[in-house]
């Protein structure tokens, strides 16, 4: 049985995968105090016989394995977290192979498995929510370098008729700042699922997210863009982003077929969940060589 915890900021969901990697046991909460979390985590877990456990954390997290805070959840916001050593805890409670890395990495590994991304070697994941994060797979492997990849705070060119000054407490009017759920919100007094279709924002998000995928189309060249979270459930701003995305490709390289290229996860919810089985298959693989 491989193990598998999407540690988010308002919820965890703990699950229980076959050799396959199929989801066998699901269960969430939601993330309070980390002993009162840790807690349902341990009585969900401790009822299998684990052979390897992955875990994508919200962040920012320490992924270096050479660091003295390897494991632990950086700066957040949620104070309670800060500085907390997550994968330690787990680790200390389970003395199996574990997997550790970001969210949206792991829903990156899930869709890149087992998902959209299935039978591809390079896979970018996006997901547009309350923020925008982007996890790469390139090779098949995550793409980390110094620390993990903040696709979501990008520059983006300003589109002409937007005025919204950007919510990004760091950069303002960066990616996530112009074009995360909240900013609908911002702009407009209304979420995005109370705003008609026709409403201009849909065109300024599509702006933006077509720029962001030209940006990493151009960096990383990935095989498909899988793009997910709550934004893209509207109903017209994946079409919006593939009409956008070729009038910045201007045709100066080829890339797939629109239609295959920028598609919806295929996993939906537990696309984080499925790569964090594919994250303890790849730690127990490793401990085994
Ligand atoms: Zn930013």
């Amino acid at each position: 049985m491989y193990g598998a915890i999407e540690a988010g900021g308002t919820k965890f969901v703990c699950a229980i995968g076959s050799d396959d990697l199929e989801v066998v046991e699901k269960v969430s909460f939601p993330t309070t105090t980390p002993d009162e979390t840790l807690m349902k985590t341990f009585d969900f877990f401790d009822r299998f016989d684990l052979k390897a456990i992955g875990v994508g954390s919200f962040g920012p997290i320490d992924l270096n394995p050479k660091s003295s805070t390897y494991g632990y959840i950086k700066n957040t916001p949620k104070l309670a977290w800060e500085n907390f050593n997550l994968l330690g805890e787990i680790r200390k409670r389970y003395n199996v192979p574990a997997g550790w890395t970001t969210d949206v990495n792991s829903a990156a590994l899930g869709e890149a498995n087992k998902g959209a991304g299935c039978g591809l070697n390079n896979v970018l994941y996006l997901t547009v929510g309350t923020g925008i994060g982007g996890g790469a797979i390139v090779k098949g492997e995550i793409l980390e370098g110094f620390s993990h990849p903040e696709m979501g705070h990008i520059q983006v060119r300003r589109h002409p008729l937007d005025h919204f000054a950007g919510l990004c407490p760091y950069h303002g009017d960066c990616l996530e700042g112009m074009a995360s759920g909240p900013t609908i919100e911002a702009r407009l007094r209304k979420k995005g699922d109370e705003i008609g279709q026709d409403n201009e924002v849909w065109d300024f998000l599509a702006d933006y997210l077509a720029q962001a995928v030209f940006n990493y189309s151009m960096t990383l060249r990935p095989e498909i863009v899988i793009l997910g979270g709550g934004v893209m459930k509207s109903p017209v701003l994946l079409s919006k982003i593939k009409k956008r995305l070729p009038e910045f490709i201007a045709s100066y390289v080829e890339i797939p077929q629109v239609d295959h290229y920028l598609v919806h996860p295929k996993l939906g919810d537990d696309a984080g969940i499925v790569g964090g089985f594919v994250l303890a298959e790849k730690v127990l693989e490793e401990k085994r060589r």
